[in-house]
C-alpha cells in the first residue's frame, strides 16, 4: 500500500504493483509482467489518442485520462486498475458503520462472464444478492440518479436552447470522468460546452449522505459510500476535491467524500470469489427501495447514445408538455457502435434538434477540432471516453476482442 501512496518516491522495477504514473489513482502496473509489446501505447495513442510517445516499461509522467483501455488491451496482465477491495473488506467489518453500496447499469451486464455466463447476461438480482452475502447494508441502484441526470441535462439544455441560459451551444454531456479530464487537458476553452450536472455515481454518493442519512436517521459520519463502476476513472473522479457536497451542505469537515470507494466489475466479482459465495446458483434480490429504483432512462446509460436519447425524450417533453412521439423512443440512428454518430430531432416550436454521439477519444479529438473551425450544427453531443460507452469500460471483464473503432 505504501507504494500507492508515494508520488514522487516512486520505486520502478520493483515486484508488485505501482501506479502507472505518480500521481495515478486509478491505473497500476507491474514491470514484472510486461513484455513490451506496445498494446498499451497503440490503443492510448491511436484508440484514445491521449498519449503515445512514452517508454516502456512506463517510468514517465504523462497524460492519462484513467479511463483502462490499457488494461483491456494488454495481454499480459501487466497493467490493471488499482485495488480497493481491502478498502470495503475493512469497512463491511466495522459494525459501528453503515456501508451503502450502488451500482452503475453496465455492471449487471458484465459482471456474469466474470462466473462463466455467456456475454451479455442480465444478473441484476444475482448482484444484488451477492452484495447482501457480502454484507453491505444498503444496495442502490445508480439508475435512480441517472433519471436525475437526465432531468438536470434535459433541462439545461432546454435552457440553452432557448437562451434562457448564457452558455454555449453545443451542450456535452458530463457524465463520464474519463473525457471530461480530456476536454480539461486537452480543450480547456470548451469547457463551458459541458453540462453543469455531475454523473449520476456523485450524484448518488451525495444523496447517500444527505437525503438517505435524513430519512433513515444515520449519522452521514458512519456512512462508508461504495460505487460498483464499469470504470476505472471513476476511481479518480470520487477524490475530485469538489466532490463532496456532502461535507458542504452539512457543514462538517469530518464527512468524508461522497464516494468513498469505488470498485470495478472485476474487483466485485473478485471479492465474491474471495468470500466463496456461489454466485450463479444466488437467487435473485431487489434493490433497496428509497434510491434503488429507475426508468428505461436510466438503464440505457450503460450503452453509447443511451444518455442522449435519455434526455432529448426529457427535452421533448419539457418543451411540449407533451410524451415524445414513437420514433423518439428508439432513437436508432444513434445506436450502434459506430464512434460517430448524428441524428435529428423534431421539437414542436423548437425546430429540429441536431445531436451527435461519439465514443472513444479518437473520435472525440476529431469531432473538437471541427467543433474549433467553427464548424458544430448540433445542439447535444454525447461523448463517452471508452469505445463503445461504458459496456466495453476499463473496469469491465477483460473482453477477447475490444471494439477498435
Ligand atoms: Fe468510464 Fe464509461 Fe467513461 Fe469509459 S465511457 S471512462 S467506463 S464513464
Amino acid at each position: 500500500p505504501t507504494q500507492y501512496n508515494a508520488p514522487g518516491n516512486w520505486p520502478t522495477n520493483v515486484r508488485g504493483r505501482v501506479p502507472i504514473d505518480p500521481a495515478n489513482p486509478a491505473i497500476v502496473r507491474d514491470d514484472q509482467k510486461c513484455i513490451l509489446c506496445g498494446q498499451c501505447i497503440e490503443v492510448c495513442e491511436r484508440i484514445q489518442s491521449v498519449f503515445g510517445n512514452y517508454e516502456l516499461p512506463i517510468k514517465k509522467d504523462f497524460v492519462c485520462v484513467n479511463c483502462g483501455q490499457c488494461i483491456q488491451w494488454c495481454p499480459s496482465g501487466a497493467i490493471s486498475e488499482r485495488d480497493d477491495i481491502n478498502k470495503v473488506f475493512k469497512a463491511l467489518a466495522d459494525p459501528n458503520v453503515t456501508v451503502v453500496v450502488q451500482t452503475a447499469p453496465a455492471t449487471r451486464i458484465g459482471l456474469g462472464e466474470e462466473f462463466g455466463m455467456p456475454v451479455g447476461t442480465n444478473v441484476q438480482g444475482k448482484q444484488v444478492a451477492a452484495l447482501r452475502k457480502l454484507g453491505f447494508d444498503v444496495v442502490f441502484d445508480t439508475n435512480f440518479t441517472a433519471d436525475l441526470t437526465i432531468m438536470e441535462e434535459g433541462t439545461e439544455l432546454v435552457k440553452r436552447v432557448t437562451g434562457e441560459l448564457h452558455h454555449p451551444i453545443p451542450q456535452m454531456t458530463s457524465c463520464c470522468p474519463g473525457w471530461v479530464k480530456f476536454v480539461e487537458y486537452f480543450y480547456p476553452e470548451l469547457i463551458p460546452n459541458l453540462s453543469s450536472a455531475k454523473s449520476p455515481q456523485q450524484m448518488e454518493g451525495a444523496l447517500i449522505k444527505t437525503y438517505f442519512a435524513e430519512k433513515k436517521e444515520v449519522d452521514p459520519k458512519k456512512i462508508f459510500s461504495v460505487s460498483i463502476m464499469p470504470c476505472t476513472a471513476k476511481k479518480f473522479e470520487c477524490q475530485r476535491p469538489e466532490m463532496n457536497s456532502a461535507s458542504k451542505e452539512l457543514n462538517d469537515s469530518n464527512v468524508s467524500p461522497d464516494v468513498d470507494v469505488v470498485l470495478t466489475t472485476r474487483e466485485l466479482a473478485r471479492m465474491i470469489k474471495r468470500a466463496g459465495i456461489d454466485f450463479a446458483s444466488l437467487p435473485e434480490e431487489e434493490y433497496d427501495k428509497l434510491m434503488g429504483t429507475g426508468t428505461g432512462a436510466g438503464v440505457i446509460f450503460g450503452t453509447t447514445g443511451g444518455v442522449m436519447e435519455a434526455a432529448v425524450r426529457s427535452a421533448y417533453f419539457l418543451i411540449t408538455g407533451q410524451q415524445p412521439p414513437a420514433a423518439l423512443w428508439n432513437l436508432t440512428p444513434v445506436r450502434g457502435m459506430q464512434g460517430v454518430k448524428e441524428a435529428a430531432v423534431n421539437i414542436p416550436g423548437v425546430g429540429d434538434v441536431k445531436v451527435a454521439v461519439i465514443s472513444g477519444l479518437a473520435n472525440a479529438r476529431k469531432v473538437m477540432d471541427q467543433m474549433k473551425a467553427g464548424n458544430a450544427p448540433w445542439a447535444f453531443m454525447e461523448i463517452m471516453a471508452c469505445p463503445g460507452g461504458c459496456e466495453y469500460g476499463g473496469g469491465q471483464p477483460r473482453a477477447s476482442s475490444p471494439p477498435s473503432d
